[in-house]
């Protein structure tokens, strides 16, 4: 398949979902094949908000640059590193780091969102609010059954389908790419408030728990994102808070700014990315966790990698991309997961870094793609043996 050849059917390429990851392939694939026309079908309308910590890390920001957002425009807060607080401790224990290069932005989804969908229109994209996707039937999958917003239901023909349909993906599951579900026990949820309230500090704040986690974005210069993690049970905001004594405390007396928006389960596993010639992307090709806050970043550079393959013409190089992107994404996510089920290891690893911050700072700038994950390895050693001295 090469990008002439993308040409003769009725859209060159169909874009389910105009989420973050949707918009941005649209974008990406305009830049790489200009003669492409794109359309995007959401079944929502604009502005489309979603449940989110809200913070894009330095290299997703760098992305969006490169797609033509004009980032210094957006209603949004920069972020300049990551601080970890566990008061689960006897004694709370603190590990702070900063990026190595360009902040992160905390930035509203809608008005991420927004920002996205001027760029879309500039590039020359097709934008279809409130059409659902009802389906990719046939066996070639070049077809989506779409209903309109006046409720008509018809046939679109594209040479190329990419669902970026989100977390729970229709698409991937009807293409039966949708991998095991996770056990209910180890099942993780989210759901975010926001507070109208100056951000205290410069960088993002990870309030940890037994099961349990809270972060802190600042998405303007008067408003704050509590986006919180958890596993194994329904809760809601309020009751969760109660076991984050520090953020409690924080927001005592503060105005909610926004209402209670929850998902989950969280983890979402795919058996591949590819089907014919259909791409999954962003939450709909897999998803570990929110964890360490870059479903955004992986969605963009994912973006970039898909625009790429098409520009090639051969879809494989995309899985090839996806699966490099993995390895850093992937592996860091489960290893900070891991810490979370194991909160006696957690303070003993808070307890080395906030001894050596440099070994923090590293691992965010392998986190931000500043470098590669080779470089965590002459650190190891070192961590391993102030984890042990610190016990
Ligand atoms: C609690 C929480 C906190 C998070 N915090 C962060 C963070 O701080 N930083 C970060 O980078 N990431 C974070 N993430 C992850 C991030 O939100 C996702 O990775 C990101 O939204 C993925 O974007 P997407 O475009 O793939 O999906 P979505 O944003 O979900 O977009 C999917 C779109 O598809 C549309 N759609 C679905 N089905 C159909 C259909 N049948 N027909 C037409 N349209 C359809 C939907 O309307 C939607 O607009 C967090 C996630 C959670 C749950």
């Amino acid at each position: 398949m090469t990008a002439s050849a993308l040409r003769s059917a009725e859209h060159d390429v169909a874009i389910v979902g105009g989420g973050p990851a949707g918009l941005a392939c649209a974008l990406e694939l305009r830049q790489a094949a200009s003669e492409l026309s794109v359309t995007v079908f959401d079944r929502g309308v604009p502005p489309l908000d979603k449940p989110c910590g809200e913070g894009i890390m330095p290299d997703g920001v760098h992305r969006l640059r490169q797609i033509g957002v004009d980032v210094e425009a957006l209603h949004a807060r920069p972020f300049c590193g990551i601080r970890w607080l566990d008061s689960s401790a006897q004694r709370p224990l603190q590990v702070a780091g900063r990026f190595p290069g360009r902040p992160g932005l905390g930035v509203r989804r809608t008005e991420l969102q927004r920002a996205l969908v001027d760029s879309a229109q500039s590039a020359g994209v097709e934008l279809r609010w409130g059409w659902k996707v009802l389906g990719t039937p046939g066996r070639k999958h070049r077809c989506l059954r779409v209903r309109a917003p006046d409720g008509r239901e018809s046939e679109v023909r594209a040479r190329l389908v990419v669902a970026a349909d989100g977390l729970r993906s229709p698409v991937r599951r009807e293409l039966g790419l949708a991998g095991r579900p996770e056990a209910p026990s180890r099942q993780r949820f989210g759901v975010r408030r926001h507070f109208a309230v100056a951000p205290w500090t410069d960088l993002v704040e990870v309030h940890w728990a037994l099961g349990l986690e809270g972060y802190v974005t600042p998405v303007a210069d008067d408003e704050i994102g509590v986006a919180l993690l958890w596993s194994g049970r329904k809760a809601r905001f309020e009751e969760l808070l109660e076991e984050l004594p520090e953020l409690r405390r924080r927001l005592a007396g503060t105005r909610a700014s926004s209402r209670d928006f929850g998902t989950g389960p969280l983890r979402q596993r795919v058996r591949g990315v590819v089907r014919g010639n259909v791409a999954l992307v962003g939450d709909a090709a897999g998803y570990v966790d929110a964890i360490t806050g870059e479903g955004l970043s992986v969605a963009l550079h994912q973006a970039r990698e898909l625009a790429t393959a098409v520009a090639a013409g051969d879809l494989s190089l995309y899985t090839k991309g996806c699966r490099r992107l993995d390895r850093t994404a992937r592996g860091l996510t489960e290893l900070v997961l891991w810490l979370q089920r194991h909160p006696a290891i957690r303070r003993r690893a808070f307890r080395a870094l906030a001894g050596e911050p440099g070994l923090f700072e590293r691992f965010l700038a392998v986190h931000v793609r500043h470098v590669p994950p080779s470089r965590l390895m002459p650190m190891s050693p070192r961590l391993a043996w102030r984890m042990l001295s610190n016990g």
